[in-house]
């Protein structure tokens, strides 16, 4: 990832000017807002990377604005703030802020602290977690969608099935289940699912899904 975007929200306008600067001189990209709804608007409209968040904002606490964007979104939020009580960085904390800074804080550390949390997202990115559809070769899974396509045909997978026989119950019969859902599954993903090349078998450690190029499968 390049630069990330971060959302600057903060009323008090000498400390978000001193944000911005350092922001700037780093060559970050930055948005700012001065109030929460604004804040909540922002994110809707500019998908931003990170959120820097002042609590004490004039319209809606931040803790308010945490609650509401993470009804829908794991965007990193680093909170920002003059309340040094225990209470408040936990609240903050329990309702998803994913890092603290109190104020007056240094701009090295804040630099620290994004540096950190850019991290994280690079991880995230790279494991694939945040990408919400996975490509293999001719295989394709859109997470949030809950669809999955071979060659561009839609599968019809008994998913949840697959993972309350397998995983979620006790029987005996759990790892015979799971080699007649796995050939299954095999049926419907490989093209010869004798000599399986998405789905290897890794006698006494289990099943791995294994990289390919677009037309290998
Ligand atoms: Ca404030």
């Amino acid at each position: 990832m390049n630069k990330p975007t971060i959302l600057v929200v903060e009323d008090d306008v000498p400390v978000r000017c001193l944000i911005t600067t350092t922001l700037k001189t780093h060559g970050y990209k930055y948005l700012t807002a001065s109030n929460g709804e604004t804040a909540i608007m922002m994110t809707t409209s500019h998908n931003p990377d990170i959120m820097l968040l002042d609590l004490g904002l004039p319209d809606i606490d931040g803790i308010e604005v945490i609650r509401s964007v993470r009804t829908w979104s794991n965007l990193p939020i680093i909170v920002l703030s003059a309340r040094s009580e225990d209470s408040d960085k936990i609240e903050a904390l329990d309702n998803g802020a994913d890092d603290y800074l109190t104020k007056p804080f240094s701009v090295d550390e804040l630099l620290a602290r994004l540096r950190v949390t850019q991290r994280r997202l690079n991880l995230l990115a790279s494991d694939g977690i945040n990408s919400p559809v996975f490509v293999n070769g001719p295989l394709k899974i859109d997470f949030s969608a809950g669809c999955v396509w071979l060659s561009e045909n839609e599968l019809h997978l008994t998913h949840t099935s697959l993972t309350q026989k397998v995983w979620g119950s006790t029987q005996e019969n759990d790892i015979a289940s799971l080699r007649v859902y796995m050939a299954s599954l095999r049926k419907k993903l490989e093209r010869c699912p004798d000599a399986p090349h998405l789905i290897q078998t890794h006698v006494g450690v289990g099943y791995r899904m294994l990289r390919v190029e677009n037309d290998e499968a």
